[in-house]
C-alpha cells in the first residue's frame, strides 16, 4: 500500500541541532524518504516571515546523517520551505515542521514558525504537518511525537486523509501509557496578548515583548482544553483568514466613503 517513493519535507524553527527535528526525521524514514531543509539557528516566534530583501545562504551537510539529504538555510523556516520547494528537494508530497520544543497552540499559530514552515507546503498544494510538545518535555515524548506524526503521514501517504490538507499536532508532557486518547479540535481564540515590560540595563531603557495568557478557560472543543486534559490534539487548519466574514460591512457603506470623498472636494 505504502508509496514508498514518497518523498517528505522536515523543517522546523527550533534550528538544525534540535532533538525534535532529529526524532521526526528518523521516525517519517518509515514512510518514505526523507529531506531536511532547516534554519541554521533558531528561529522561533519568526511566523510567515519571508527573506526578501537579503540573498539567502544555503550549506548542505554531511555530517548529520548518511541516509538524510540535509541543508541547512540562514534564513527563516518559511525561506527554508520555499526554497526546498523551490530548489533543493524534487518530488515532496508532504512537508513535516518540527517536532517544536513548546506548544503551539490557539492564536500562537499565527506567530508560529513550526506552523509557518507548515504553511508554505500547504500554499504550494501539498499535506502539511506541524508538531509541537510542552517546552519540557524529555527524549521519550519527542519519540512518542516522532512516531504519531509517522502514522500521521502514513495515513496521509496512502490516501486516506485526502490532499492539501494541513494538521497542527500537539502532544501533552505524558508517557503513551497516561495518553487519555487523541481529540480532533478547533483552535482556541483570545487566549494570549503581547504586552511590554520595561527595564534599564545600566546604559538604556530595553522591552521585552511578552505574551500573557488572558484566559484558559476554553470550551473541551479546542486544542488547549485537549491538552491540558492529556489528549493528543489534532486541528485540521485552512486558509480561512482569506474567506470574507458575513455581515461586518457591505458595499453600501463602502459606496458611502466613497461619495464623502467626493463630496469633500472643493
Ligand atoms: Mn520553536
Amino acid at each position: 500500500m505504502v508509496n514508498s517513493s514518497m518523498h517528505i519535507l522536515v523543517s522546523n524553527d527550533d534550528g538544525i541541532f534540535a532533538e525534535g527535528l532529529w526524532a521526526l526525521a528518523r521516525q517519517l524514514g518509515r514512510c518514505g524518504r526523507v529531506a531536511i531543509v532547516a534554519p541554521d539557528r533558531e528561529q522561533s516566534a519568526t511566523g510567515t516571515m519571508v527573506t526578501l530583501r537579503t540573498p539567502l545562504r544555503v550549506t548542505r551537510h554531511h555530517c548529520f546523517s548518511a541516509d538524510i539529504p540535509t541543508f541547512t538555510v540562514e534564513g527563516s523556516p518559511s525561506d527554508s520551505v520555499i526554497l526546498a520547494l523551490g530548489k533543493l528537494v524534487e518530488d515532496v508530497s508532504l512537508v513535516v515542521s518540527g517536532i517544536n520544543q513548546g506548544l503551539n497552540l490557539g492564536d500562537d499559530v499565527l506567530i508560529s514558525g513550526t506552523v509557518g514552515a507548515a504553511l508554505q507546503g500547504y500554499l504550494r498544494g501539498l499535506s502539511a504537518i506541524a508538531v509541537s510538545v510542552p517546552p519540557e518535555s524529555g527524549p521519550e515524548v519527542f519519540e512518542l511525537a516522532a512516531a504519531f506524526a509517522a502514522e500521521v503521514a502514513g495515513s496521509i501517504n496512502t490516501g486516506k486523509l485526502g490532499s492539501n490538507i494541513f494538521l497542527n499536532i500537539n502532544l501533552p508532557n505524558r508517557p503513551l501509557e497516561t495518553i487519555a486518547g487523541v481529540r480532533v479540535t478547533d483552535l482556541a481564540h483570545k487566549t494570549h496578548i503581547d504586552s511590554v515590560r520595561e527595564g534599564n540595563d545600566g546604559r538604556r531603557q530595553y522591552y521585552w515583548l511578552v505574551r500573557e495568557q488572558l484566559s484558559r478557560d476554553v470550551a473541551p472543543s479546542t486544542d488547549i482544553w485537549a491538552v491540558e486534559n492529556g489528549f493528543i490534539s489534532i486541528t485540521p487548519l485552512h486558509h480561512c483568514l482569506f474567506r470574507r466574514p458575513d455581515g461586518q460591512i457591505d458595499e453600501a457603506q463602502c459606496g458611502r466613503f466613497f461619495d464623502s470623498l467626493k463630496n469633500a472636494r472643493p
